[in-house]
């Protein structure tokens, strides 16, 4: 385990308000625990972080977060296990990926040491607020953004790093009937797809609300240029499973690198599940689905884990698939939460122990 080697400033609530939240009713995301992490980029430098009880922030309206969107985000969970023991999951691809993201939009990157630290230390605090009705956990969600001022559109000289926790019941949302998307793209080639960039969602806001309006709960990101191929569902990263193949497109600038992805990939591989990284033709899904060996779709990512997709439109034709009993889907959710949740052996060395 890594000693802290960040200096961090820890000012704590007079009075937790955790007696205040239903533990066994938990929404997803809304709840805030009793303390946020903060750090201040100035004068060229990331400064020393502090954890302070969770509060409103004030911003000048000049802000160039308001104007031009520089922000990127991340997202993550902890989870307790039977012993009350702490865990992350990977928390060093988050680490990672947060700088390339901000790297992409001209953000400052962030010493890896102050979001390691930062994050142990933060979470060693709330550990009181790991939920542990099955499913549930404290979801995490560190954000860098432009607090700093000008009209003008260039990058901004301050920034903040904050890290705030949610204790969250689980992300169920059911099976989703998704519609594959031709018209709008999510990203495009030389673009910010790869990045958690706080804009890349906004964009998806209005296509997915025309999708709900026409009886779907998710849109299938096509490629930009010439929509004959999948990319991603919603905010996660897309399975496919034809015969006993599991097919996933490859991440590129337009497709996000999913840390739920690449786990998938690699127990998928360990059960013996045959696993194709390469392009998924639309034409494909059909003519797959017509004879009947489309099996599964399912989304991928932290929030949900896995998210499986009930059928699919495209072009005014609907497209619905078997209920399975023996899913992937199922079996490498369970895989997957086993090890998030120390309930099996973690041979891949993905957990991290907070506390
Ligand atoms: C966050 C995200 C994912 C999933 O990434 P995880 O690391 O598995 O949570 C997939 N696609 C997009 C567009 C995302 O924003």
């Amino acid at each position: 385990m890594e000693t802290n080697v960040t200096n961090i400033i820890i000012e704590k609530v007079k009075k937790s308000r955790i007696s205040e939240v239903d533990f066994s009713n938990l929404p997803f995301g809304k709840v805030h625990s009793d303390h946020m992490l903060v750090c201040d980029y100035r004068d060229g430098a990331w400064q020393t972080p502090r954890i302070t009880p969770y509060q409103g922030i004030t911003l000048d309206p000049s802000a160039k977060i308001f104007h031009y969107g520089q922000s990127v985000f991340e997202g993550m969970k902890a989870y307790k296990d039977e012993n009350g023991k702490v865990w992350l999951f990977r928390p060093d691809e988050n680490q990672k990926r947060l700088n390339i993201s901000s790297k992409r939009i001209s953000i400052p990157e962030l010493p890896r040491e102050i979001f390691m630290d930062g994050l142990k230390t933060l979470v060693q605090i709330e550990k009181d607020w790991v939920p542990t009705t099955p499913g549930s956990s404290l979801y995490i969600r560190p954000f860098v953004f432009a607090s700093g001022t000008g009209l003008h559109a260039s990058p901004a000289d301050q920034y903040k790093f904050f890290i705030v926790c949610a204790p969250s019941g689980p992300y169920f949302a059911g099976k989703v009937r998704v519609l594959i998307e031709e018209k709008y793209s999510r990203a495009a080639n030389g673009g910010v797809g790869y990045a958690k960039a706080g804009g890349n969602y906004a964009g998806q806001f209005y296509p997915t609300q025309l999708a709900i309006q026409k009886g779907y709960q998710q849109v299938i990101w096509t490629d930009d240029n010439t929509h004959e191929y999948i990319e991603e569902a919603g905010a996660m990263n897309i399975f496919v499973r034809i015969n006993d193949t599991l097919l996933t497109s490859p991440v590129s600038d337009r497709i996000l690198d999913g840390v739920t992805r690449k786990s998938v990939i690699d127990i998928a591989r360990a059960e013996g599940i045959t696993v194709e990284i390469r392009k998924v033709r639309v034409e494909e899904l059909v003519s797959a689905s017509k004879n009947g060996s489309l099996k599964e779709m399912f989304g991928a990512g932290t929030a949900a884990v896995i998210s499986p997709i009930s059928g699919f439109g495209y072009r005014g034709s609907d497209y619905d698939l078997p209920e399975m009993k023996d899913s992937y889907a199922s079996l490498l959710k369970k895989k997957i939460t086993d090890i998030q949740y120390n309930k099996a052996d973690d041979p891949f060395g993905w957990r991290f122990e907070v506390i």
